[in-house]
């Protein structure tokens, strides 16, 4: 029997499992591999119920039905992988995690009473343990082949764990944060998108998020150094990746007067 997959979204823009269709040239033999069990963005196929061999879920936890969704899937899967920065972290919609989400409801919702929410956008790992974190708004798709092929093998995924700037260096390009005093929050960001912004002359904005040991302090020193004020130093890291501890505690201690 093959092993069964289950694709399930939360909160999401549903990138991350766009991710897994832009698989092109791997989508067939992914499928011939792979009982789909359940992935609704992709087949008409519905079985939530599991059991699953491999279970990718995308999306943060921002509804109180998504709580039961998402200790359903962890007990019915034999490995759950949160995969993107919604999942990670509590994605972009987890800025409202510093505001006032009624107030947020009232000004966006003509009818706010039909819209159950939660206060904050959790990360899935917040409610159940996860197996694994795949980083990126959306994922690299190849990190996300790796993973879904190391799951099938039984093996931990080979996520290099490394900073934009190793990448921005072997692609040859010339450091925009150093040689043209643009922000860049390289240093501290996951490996996975090949430098991209870089590479484009921009500073990198960090959807990878905060790679291990990310020294956020070090870099937000040397961003005041270079003229930002404190304020829009942590307007830098409270971006998409935000909620995750690192940023959130550097962005904490830069808008403090
Ligand atoms: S441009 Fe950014 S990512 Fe590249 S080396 Fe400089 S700081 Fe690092
Ligand atoms: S923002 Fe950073 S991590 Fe995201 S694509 Fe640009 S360089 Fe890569």
């Amino acid at each position: 029997m093959k092993p069964r997959l289950a694709v399930i979204k939360l909160a999401s823009c549903d990138g991350c499992q766009v991710t897994l269709l832009d698989l092109e040239d791997e989508l067939l033999a992914i499928g011939e591999a792979l009982d789909v069990a359940h992935f609704t963005e992709a087949s008409s196929r519905f079985d939530p119920d599991g059991p699953f061999d491999l279970t990718l879920i995308e999306g943060s936890v921002s509804q109180p039905r998504q709580i039961p969704i998402v200790r359903h899937a962890r007990a019915m899967s034999k490995r759950l992988v949160a995969i993107g920065a919604c999942a990670n972290t509590g994605g972009l919609q987890a800025l409202r995690n510093w505001a006032n989400h009624e107030e947020y409801l009232s000004l966006v919702y003509a009818r706010p009473e039909y819209i159950e929410t939660l206060a904050e956008s959790k990360p899935v790992s917040e409610l159940v343990p996860v197996d694994f974190e795949l980083n990126g708004c959306p994922p690299d798709r190849h990190q996300l082949l790796e993973v879904i092929t190391a799951f099938l093998v039984g093996r931990r995924p080979n996520i290099r764990s490394e900073s934009v700037c190793l990448e921005c260096k072997r692609a040859g390009h010339v450091c925009v944060h150093v040689a043209y005093g643009i922000p860049c929050l390289g240093p501290v960001t996951q490996a996975g998108c090949g430098a991209l912004c870089p590479g484009k002359r921009r500073g990198c904005y960090s959807c990878f998020g905060p790679r291990e040991n990310a020294n956020t302090g070090s870099l937000a020193d040397d961003l005041e150094r270079k003229g930002l004020p404190p304020a829009e130093v942590a307007r830098r890291f409270r971006l998409i990746y935000g909620w995750a501890p690192p940023f959130r505690a550097e962005s904490a201690r830069r808008e403090k007067p």
